[in-house]
Order: C-alpha cells, then structure tokens, then sequence
C-alpha cells in the first residue's frame, strides 16, 4: 500500500525573540491509505504542529514531511496550496464556517479554487450534503444551525473536494457526547470509502476509538500503537 503520509525526524524550532521553542524534537511516523488514526497528546505536546506539517501549512525545520509521496520542503507556497486542495479536507473544533454563507455556499467553497463550473460545483456540494444528512438544510445560515449540525456542514465541505485525507482538529471538542459520537460515526463512514483520517485530540477516548494511536509528548512520539477499537457509541460514553 501507498504511503500517504511519512514523517522521517521531523523537527520543529520557533524563534521567540531570542530563545528558540522546540516544538518537534525528531518524530518519525509513516500512514497508509485508508487508515483512521488519532494523535494524541497534551496541550503542548506538539499535536498543532504536527497537524500544520501533515497539513502542508508549515514546513519542518529539518527532516522530511511528505504527503501523497511530495516533499512538502521541496515545494513553493503556490503548489503547497494546490497540493492542500487537492488532497486534504480540514476539520476544526469551532467549524470555521463563513456566518453569511448559507449552508450550501459553504459546502461548496473549496470547489472555488478548482477549475469546475458552478452547476457541477453545486451538483458536488449537494452530494456532500446528503451524506451528512444536511439535503434539508442547504438554505440556512450557520447561525441558524445547532453544533452537530455545523460540524456536519464542516465534514460535508472538507469532503466534497474528494480528498485522500480529513485532517480533524478536535472535532468533537465542542459538542456534546452524543452529538460527538454521531460526528465519529460519519468519519467512520467516510473512512469506509478509503478516505485517511487523521484526528488531532487531546481525549482519550477519540484515542480508544481509532485504529491507530500516536501519543505525542514533550515533542517526541512515546507511544505508535494499533489497537482493536472501541465502538465510538461507548468510547464516548465513557
Ligand atoms: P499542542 O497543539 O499539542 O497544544 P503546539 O504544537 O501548539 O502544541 O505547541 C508545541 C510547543 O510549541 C508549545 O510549547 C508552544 O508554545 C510552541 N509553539 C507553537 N506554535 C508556536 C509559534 N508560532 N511560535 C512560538 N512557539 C510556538
């Protein structure tokens, strides 16, 4: 199988006027097609920077990140972003949808960047909606929208370009233990379709539920272990 994201002694320094922050120490890690993965840690374990170098928004300060087989350090700004829209799909805790958008406008947003005319943009967007079960919602504003129903507009936008891989950032972190669940199960859904899914969390109980968990600590991996998962009904109960 394909590896579609590999991490070889991936370093990360930030300059803080004049001290240097090392928020990567040398994490080491490959992910095949299709695999469901949390990476685990506490705040400041390094989970955002390493999210950032898996999302083509930062690169290593040493070492090698490459994504669908692309050096991300090799590469300009400009095709970092193409490469971004082509093949990862964004998920984060507070939604990050646009308020005067309607639900559909929203779906259909990364489509913007891709050279597909609007009647099939909206033909994608409302098919990505139907799988997240929002075909009845498509005129509303966020605001008009509870928390499942926001991340569900969120994961119809981040799938409706298609992409290898959903990079979630705490997507269950606001929303109630049901309401995350039911968010789990639809990843779950999209990851039977072959879709990577990598989330980024700090609860545990996301860890007990993927296939795979990548504990991250002080900016080293401690612990990169398959594990038979818990059904997220009660993982998330517990
Ligand atoms: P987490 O997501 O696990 O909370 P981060 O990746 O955000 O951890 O941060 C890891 C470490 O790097 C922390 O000590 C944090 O303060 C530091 N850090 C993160 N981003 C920056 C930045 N842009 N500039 C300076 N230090 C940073």
């Amino acid at each position: 199988m394909a590896k579609i994201i590999s991490m070889t002694d991936v370093k990360k320094i930030y300059a803080m006027g004049e001290q240097q922050v090392q928020a990567l120490r040398g994490i080491s890690f490959e992910v095949e097609q299709g695999e469901f993965l949390s990476i685990m840690g506490p705040s400041g374990s390094g989970k955002s920077t390493c999210m950032n170098m898996i999302g083509c928004l930062d690169r290593p300060s040493s070492g090698v990140v490459s994504i669908c087989g692309k050096q991300t350090a090799l590469m300009s700004e400009n095709e970092l972003s193409v490469l971004r829209n082509r093949t990862i799909g964004f998920v984060f805790q507070q939604y990050h949808l646009l308020p005067a958008m309607t639900v559909l406008e929203n779906a259909m947003l990364p489509l913007r960047y891709q050279k597909i005319e609007k009647s099939l943009r909206r033909d994608m967007a409302l098919e990505a909606l139907e799988k997240v079960g929002l075909s009845d919602r498509i005129k509303h504003f966020p605001s008009e929208l509870s928390g499942g129903q926001k991340q569900r507009v969120a994961i119809a936008r981040a799938t409706v370009t298609k992409p290898s891989i959903i990079l979630a950032d705490e997507p269950t972190g606001a929303l109630d233990s049901t309401t995350g669940e039911q968010v789990l199960e639809l990843f779950g859904k999209i990851n039977e379709g072959g879709t990577t899914i990598v989330i980024v969390t700090h609860d545990p109980r996301i860890g007990k539920a993927t296939r795979r968990c990548i504990h991250i600590f002080d900016g080293l991996i401690k612990n990169d272990e398959k594990i038979t998962p818990i059904p997220f009904k009660e993982a998330m109960k517990r």
